[in-house]
C-alpha cells in the first residue's frame, strides 16, 4: 500500500483546516471496492464541507467530495471487476465516508452505478450529484402525473448546478421553463441557451407573499427553499406539484397549508443521498438518453484538484454558474 494525493479536512482546537496533501492508503475506510478516481465535482454541499459553514462532515480527518467517476482498481464485490468504469453519488461520501477529492477511494460496491455507455467519466461528473438530483425531481414530477401540457415549470436557483440541469432537462422534455435567478442581467442568455423560455428575477419569489397567489406554473423544481419555496407553492396551479431539492436560500418553510388544501398542490421531497439503487439506475439511464450534451458542456467548467479548496466559498455565495467538474487524475 502506498500514498496518494487528497484534499483533507482536519479539526483541531482552532477549528477546521483543509489542505491538499498525501494520504496513506492504509487509512482508507472499509469497503469492498477500491476505485481510481478520475473526476469529481463541486456541489453546494462540498462548499459547506470545505468551508465548515455547516456540519456536513461527520468524522475527521475527512476527504471531502460527495461524488466521483473512476475506474475499479480492486474488488471483492461480485458486481464489480478491475477496469469497470463507475460513478458514485451520495451514500455519505465526503460526509461520513472518506470522499472523492482524492486519487483513490474505497467504498461499498453496493453504492456504485455503472458509467452509462454514452457518457464519458467527465460528462457523468458534469451531471454529478446536482444533475442527478435534477433528474430525480423530474422523475418525481412525472410520477405525480405532470406533463408539459399541464402548464409551465418553474426552476429556482436556475443558474446554479441543480437549476441549470433542471432547466435543460425540463426544456428537452417539452416543458415551458420559467427560470428564476438572482443573476438575470448576467445569466439570461446562458439560461435561454439551456432552453429557458422565460427568465424572472429571484426577488419575485424571495419576499414574503400571500398564502395563495396567481396560478403561474403547474410544476416547479426548487433548489432554494425558505420563502422562495413557500411562494413557489402559493403560485402553483390546481393539482400541480413542487419538487423540493435544496436550501440555498434557507432551510425554513415560512408558508401556509392553503396551496395543499385549496388547490391540491403536492410538495415532493427529493433526496439524492440515500436514493435506492433501482431509482439511481433509472435516473442515470434517463440522463444518458435525454440530456443534451452540448447544453451540458455549455454549463460546465473544469478545475484541477488543486483548485477546489479556494472554490468552496464561491459556490456558497451563489457565484458559481452551472456545474464545476474537478479533474483528479
Ligand atoms: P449552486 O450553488 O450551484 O446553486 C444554487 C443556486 O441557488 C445559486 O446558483 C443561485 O442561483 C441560487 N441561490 C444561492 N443563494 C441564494 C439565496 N440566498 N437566495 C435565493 N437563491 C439563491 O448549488 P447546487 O446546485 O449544487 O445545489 C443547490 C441546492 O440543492 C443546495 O441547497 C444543495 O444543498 C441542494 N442539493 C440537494 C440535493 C438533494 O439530494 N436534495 C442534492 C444536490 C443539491 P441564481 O444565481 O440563479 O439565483
Amino acid at each position: 500500500m502506498g500514498t496518494f494525493k487528497a484534499v483533507v479536512i482536519e479539526k483541531g482546537e482552532g477549528g477546521q483546516s483543509v489542505a491538499l496533501r498525501s494520504f496513506d492508503e492504509a487509512d482508507l475506510m472499509d469497503g469492498d471496492v477500491t476505485v481510481r478516481v478520475t473526476h469529481s465535482t463541486l456541489n453546494y454541499k462540498d462548499g459547506l464541507a470545505l468551508t465548515g459553514k455547516a456540519p456536513v462532515v461527520r468524522r475527521f480527518p475527512m476527504i471531502p467530495g460527495i461524488d466521483f467517476s473512476g475506474v475499479v482498481e480492486a474488488s471483492s464485490h461480485p458486481g464489480w471487476a478491475p477496469g469497470d468504469a463507475v460513478i458514485l453519488t451520495g451514500w455519505g461520501l465526503g460526509e461520513t465516508h472518506l470522499g472523492a477529492y482524492a486519487e483513490k477511494a474505497r467504498v461499498k460496491g453496493d453504492w456504485l452505478v455503472a458509467l452509462p455507455a454514452s457518457l464519458t467519466p467527465e460528462q457523468a461528473m458534469a451531471v454529478g450529484t446536482a444533475g442527478f438530483t435534477a433528474m430525480l425531481a423530474l422523475l418525481a414530477l412525472e410520477r405525480h402525473g405532470l406533463r408539459p401540457e399541464a402548464g409551465p415549470a418553474l426552476v429556482t436557483g436556475a443558474a446554479g448546478g441543480v437549476g441549470s440541469v433542471a432547466t435543460a432537462l425540463l426544456a428537452a422534455a417539452g416543458w415551458h421553463v420559467v427560470a428564476a435567478t438572482g443573476r438575470a442581467a448576467e445569466e439570461a442568455e446562458y439560461l435561454r441557451g439551456l432552453g429557458a423560455a422565460e427568465i424572472i428575477g429571484r426577488e419575485e419569489l424571495s419576499t414574503p407573499g400571500k398564502p395563495l397567489g396567481r396560478e403561474r406554473w403547474a410544476a416547479a423544481v426548487d433548489a432554494v427553499g425558505s420563502t422562495t419555496l413557500a411562494n413557489a407553492l402559493a403560485m402553483t396551479r390546481y393539482g400541480g406539484a413542487v419538487a423540493a431539492c435544496g436550501l440555498a436560500g434557507g432551510m425554513d418553510l415560512p408558508g401556509s397549508v392553503a396551496p395543499f388544501i385549496l388547490r391540491g398542490v403536492a410538495l415532493l421531497g427529493i433526496d439524492s443521498v440515500m436514493a435506492p439503487q433501482a431509482l439511481r439506475r433509472e435516473a442515470w439511464a434517463r440522463l444518458a438518453r435525454d440530456l443534451d450534451l452540448d447544453r451540458l458542456a455549455a454549463m460546465t467548467t473544469t478545475i484541477p484538484l488543486s483548485g477546489v479548496i479556494e472554490r468552496g466559498p464561491a459556490i456558497l455565495a451563489g457565484r458559481t454558474r452551472g456545474r464545476v467538474v474537478v479533474t483528479v487524475d
